[in-house]
């Protein structure tokens, strides 16, 4: 990585605590990435990211801040980029994947808490993440118990607005959501000087649905047997996409997409024809949270989907393109943004639905339910998958884990005998 230091340290970071993270971030890369054999060229990309990731995207944040352009963090999938972007902001994901934040998380929340709220309450107060340090917003929404508390905490640190999010699925929900992105938008132009147009508008839309189209392009290769990209790669894909400028995003993966289409055609995959395919569910897996796809990838199998919020849930559902009126436009966005299926909402037959549907359409042999320690609502939920699944005749095995390392061999021991178990 080029140096940075004068960067980060004009960002008021702990620059000696941020080093540490710098110092084994390569070899957990190196070791998780670059040992994969027969990896698409196009995940070059991928790797330069990774291996520029506290400098490159956030010095390009600074210039749009050097600009007069706002930045707004974000932690969750239900809230609407499009309005950030139609008003000349930038949106960029938050969420913490590393055990390397969560000390400090504990230093402010309780132990008991899911690990990614914790590292990302600890990524700011730790000062040791520059995505979190610039954030001149961040926007926060009342999703699980544990987030709307860290909210509070945050809000002593750096402004936050809190998105109300219903907690059901009625049509009267559908508008109160409506509502919600109109308060959103009111703020967001407050703070940006810019108003949100129908005309700006209608360009983040398309914007964010070229996206996810690139997205789900990628995602769709990953259907062929033998599949043309790892499991670890496509979940890259996914955790860069929400913090790359949006237009860069499309590109990149659309050139992936272009080769791994290629690929099919020759019949050339990254692990062998018949290799036993795994869809995982559950809790997101923000960046550099790799941990579960690695265990499944070296116990003989491979994933091939992810339904969460690093999967298919951040580009299932285009918001309506053809929109005459900006009510139109905030109602396609509720439309589009409601229709994720978060264990948040009760009930939830959405996502057990979705799991059956991709657990088809990908052809998995198997299913992996895997929930953060100390999310309640994952947990609860896993009754549910479990019971759906096995109905279907999907063999499903539900895992909890965290950041740490030290379950990694008992994660192994269970994930490999589950793999056996599928033939
Ligand atoms: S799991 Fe739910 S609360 Fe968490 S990011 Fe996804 S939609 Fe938001
Ligand atoms: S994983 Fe669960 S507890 Fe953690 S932030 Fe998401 S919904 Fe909340």
């Amino acid at each position: 990585m080029a140096d940075y230091h004068e960067m980060w340290e004009s960002l008021g970071m702990d620059v000696k605590a941020h080093d540490q993270l710098c110092a084994v971030l390569p070899t957990a890369f190196g070791d998780t990435y670059l040992s994969q054999e027969n990896r698409p060229e196009n995940m070059a990309y991928y790797d330069f990211v990774v291996s520029e990731i506290h400098g490159v995207r956030p010095a390009e944040l600074i210039e749009h801040q050097k600009a007069g352009g706002k930045v707004l963090g974000t932690f969750c999938l239900y809230v609407p980029d499009e309005i950030v972007f139609a008003a000349g902001g930038i949106a960029t994901g938050l969420c913490g994947g590393s055990q390397f934040w969560v000390p400090d998380g504990e230093k402010v929340l309780p132990k008991n808490t899911c690990p990614l709220i914790k590292a990302s309450v600890g990524a700011r107060v730790g000062r040791t993440c520059p995505f979190f340090r610039i954030a001149d917003m961040y926007v926060g929404e009342t999703t699980c118990d544990g987030k709307k508390k860290a909210w509070e905490v945050l809000a002593e640190d750096v402004p936050v607005h809190v998105m109300d999010m219903p907690q059901m699925k009625r049509p009267q929900d559908v508008q109160k959501w409506i509502g919600e992105i109109g308060i959103f938008r009111d703020v967001v132009e407050k703070f940006t000087g810019n108003k949100v147009t129908k005309e700006n508008l209608q360009a983040a839309i398309v914007l964010l649905n070229e996206k996810r189209r690139a997205l789900a392009r990628v995602f769709a290769c990953r259907k062929a047997d033998p599949v043309p990209l790892s499991g670890k790669d496509a979940l890259l894909m996914m955790q860069i996409a929400f913090y790359d400028d949006p237009g860069r995003c499309a590109e990149m993966a659309n050139k992936l997409a272009d080769e791994l289409e290629q690929r099919i055609r020759d019949g050339h995959g990254v692990f062998a024809k018949g290799t036993k395919r795994i869809l995982v569910t559950g809790t997101p897996m923000a960046i550099p949270n790799w941990k579960l796809h690695h265990l499944i990838e070296t116990s003989g199998a491979v994933v091939v989907c992810e339904e969460c919020c690093t999967g298919t849930r951040y580009f299932e559902n285009l918001v309506a393109e053809d929109c005459q009126t900006i009510e139109e436009q905030f109602s396609a966005l509720a439309k589009r943004y409601m229709k994720n299926n978060c264990a948040c909402f009760t009930p939830n037959q959405g996502r057990i639905d979705d799991i059956l549907r991709l657990a088809k359409e990908y052809k998995a042999d198997g299913v992996i339910d895997v929930n953060l320690k100390f999310c309640t609502l994952y947990d609860m939920e896993g009754r549910d998958v479990e019971r759906a699944l096995k109905k279907e005749g999907i063999p499903v095995l539900g895992l909890e884990t965290d950041y740490t390392d030290t379950d990694a061999e008992q994660l192994r021991t269970r994930i490999g005998a589950f793999v056996e178990m599928l033939g």
